[in-house]
């Protein structure tokens, strides 16, 4: 099993996310849990976007603090599964890596392993 799985959330109405831009221009996607914008991002908010609509996704370690910085919205799964695949070169749906040592891509099928698109 990968270390880092993929995971996907949808920004709505009641689960509203933020794009969130700092005083020095850098922005973030910042999820609804967070308590407040401010400690989500690194400096002062300057500029916010709400976000009802869409879905997230990010690769994060059952368990583990560790995690990819979150990206979107994407306005359909399958885009957001595409995202997964060509931004960290593994399986949009188990997190195992599509990539041999060559560089190739011997396992994948469509944005997944073959083992999940089986
Ligand atoms: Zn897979």
């Amino acid at each position: 099993m990968a270390f880092m799985i993929p995971q996907y959330e949808e920004a709505t109405r009641v689960d509203v996310w933020h794009d969130v831009t700092n005083e020095s221009g850098e922005s973030f996607i910042v999820h609804p849990d967070a308590p407040t914008l401010a400690d989500a991002i690194d400096g002062d908010v300057c500029e916010t976007e709400e976000i009802t609509s869409g879905i997230f996704c990010r690769l994060s370690a059952p368990g583990y603090m560790d995690c990819t910085d979150w990206s979107g919205p994407h306005d359909t799964l399958e885009t957001a599964q595409k995202d997964i695949a060509d931004t960290f070169d593994v399986c949009a749906e188990c997190g195992e890596s599509l990539v041999d040592g060559d560089g190739e891509y011997p396992n994948c099928e469509a944005n997944v392993c073959k083992v999940c698109a089986s």
